[in-house]
């Protein structure tokens, strides 16, 4: 008997003593011994939701969740599992009812895409791989290294672009922050910090909240962005842009950034991206766009020139959770020379080595791209979305949104009881009731924001609200694919009813 056999029976006897110790063949996991009941589960969940996907048209947009439902969500985890099936049943008595509700059709509130079937398949087809899609070498990351590829040809942004999917546009914009700080600063800021660094950055006054928040998160603070003034489009002044930038220079700071954006929150206004793009070049400042849902005009058949200089920015955030309908989550973070996004977050662990060969292949991992380590596979319901229904079919979502929008703003022009409060010049109109006798503005603005709360309780449309020019405004915000001028048209009688109501009280 050799030693090694020696050794090797050793081992094996160890290993079947631990064995009987762990009772190992009695051993299950999580997994059922057999998988019939889960199976017909399973089938039944999806017939399920193809159901509510059909008739999404009939019921409320929304309902408000009774005390009794909310109360279900306090209690304790159950030591002992109740089973799948009892699992699904307390889903559809507590959460189904009382879901956001932007599926439906007369969901306008927010900005909310109305997602697809394929989007929902591919979340069920991603959870049974349940990837992580930080690193190693699999398709899955070859899948959104596509994704990525497409999003940044759709752009007109050049092949050596790097990103990746986020949660969402607030992600992307602070990964955006980072990059451009880390370039203008040089590597060694990750060590060190910004020490004091007086870096100042530019945005307009119509900016979405999340921007100043990646300031503030990013240790700068959010006074070192520069609210620049809009003009009558909602558009960023570029004369007062170019005075800010000069008068900071004069006052020691250091100018690195402008965010420019692609479709306001408020009214879809879209700054002067070429004009943007050659002051940034001129001043040697980094051009980010906050394209949240803007950056899908690229695919429309008639409005794409609406984002001329897009393809000019050193880096882009948007979503497909918006207008591409991708189910939530699914932001995109797009820099036009990737090895600036690595400069700006790789980093060297022993355990996260890369090999030349093997799973530990693959480098540079999506994880030296930004600040995730573990990443799911959200690329999937945007790859089954944009491959199942094509890339024409969004740009046409995008026109016919434009359309309805046109039609509601002409109708809206049309009920002498109502007054359209900024241009539409995308998908996104903001109007409000006027009563036709004169109320102080502070019960003007009470009157509609309760019209809005009325419409929404009744289930009849979601719309939301916002300020414009002061005013108290109510906010048409149409992103959902399944939208049609007469939901547009339902949206208008239930405001009016709701006012009638409320005028006669
Ligand atoms: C929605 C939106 C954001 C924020 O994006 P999230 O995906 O919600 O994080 C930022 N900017 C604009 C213009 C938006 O419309």
């Amino acid at each position: 008997m050799t030693i090694e056999t020696a050794s090797h029976k050793e081992t094996s006897f160890s290993q079947e003593n631990e064995a009987k110790n762990l009772h190992d063949d009695v051993w299950r996991g999580l997994d059922p011994d057999e998988f019939t009941a889960l199976r017909a589960l399973g089938h039944r969940m999806l017939d399920d939701m193809f159901d509510r996907l059909e008739t999404v048209r009939e019921r409320k947009v929304w309902q408000p969740m009774p005390p009794a439902a909310r109360a279900e969500f306090q209690s304790p985890p159950p030591r002992a599992g109740i089973g799948a099936e009892a699992a699904y049943a307390a889903f559809q008595a507590t959460v189904l009812p009382y879901e956001l509700g932007n599926t439906n059709p007369r969901f306008m509130g927010w900005v909310h895409g109305g997602g697809t079937a394929p989007g929902m398949l591919a979340e069920l087809l991603a959870g049974a791989l349940s990837n992580n899609l930080g690193g190693r070498d699999h398709a899955a990351v070859e899948l959104e290294r596509q994704v990525i590829r497409w999003s940044a040809a759709m752009l007109g942004l050049p092949p050596q672009s790097g990103g990746g999917l986020v949660t969402g546009t607030s992600l992307a914009n602070l990964i955006a922050v980072l990059t451009a700080r880390t370039h203008r600063l040089g590597a060694e800021v990750r060590q060190r910090g910004i020490c004091g660094a007086r870096l100042t950055a530019y945005t307009s006054t119509a900016t979405h909240s999340c921007v100043p928040r990646a300031f503030d998160m990013a240790g700068f603070g959010w006074d070192s962005l520069r609210l620049i003034p809009v003009d009558a489009d909602h558009r960023m002044d570029l004369t007062a842009l170019s005075a800010a930038i000069a008068a900071d220079r004069a006052a020691g700071c250091t100018p690195f950034l402008v965010v420019g954006t692609a479709g306001t929150v408020d009214t879809g206004a879209i700054d002067k991206l070429p004009e943007l793009a050659a002051l940034c070049a001129a001043e040697s400042l980094w051009f980010h766009i906050d394209a949240a849902f803007g950056a899908l005009l690229a695919l429309s058949p008639t409005r794409a020139t609406r984002l001329a200089g897009i393809e000019h920015a050193d880096s882009v955030a948007f979503d497909f959770h918006k207008w591409a309908q991708v189910p939530y989550d699914a932001g995109c973070i797009l820099v036009r020379d990737q090895a600036r996004l690595i400069a700006a977050f790789a980093q060297n662990a022993a355990y996260l080595r890369r090999e030349a060969r093997g799973l530990a292949g693959g480098a540079p991992w999506l994880c030296d791209l930004g600040p995730d380590l573990s990443r799911g596979f959200r690329a999937l319901k945007v790859w089954m979305t944009l491959v199942s229904h094509g890339t024409d079919a969004l740009g046409q979502i995008v026109d016919h949104a434009c359309e309805v929008a046109t039609h509601l703003a002409t109708r809206i022009a049309a009920e002498p009881r109502l007054e359209l409060l900024a241009p539409v010049s995308l998908n996104i109109v903001c109007f409000r009731y006027v009563p036709d006798h004169k109320i102080p503005q502070a019960k003007l603005d009470r009157l509609n924001a309760d019209i809005v709360a009325d419409v929404q309780e009744a289930g009849l449309a979601a719309p939301s609200t916002t300020m414009i020019g002061g005013n108290l405004a109510i906010r048409c915000a149409l992103f959902n694919h399944r939208t049609r001028a007469a939901d547009a048209d339902a949206l208008v009688d239930a405001v009016l009813h709701a006012a009638r109501v409320r005028e006669n009280v």
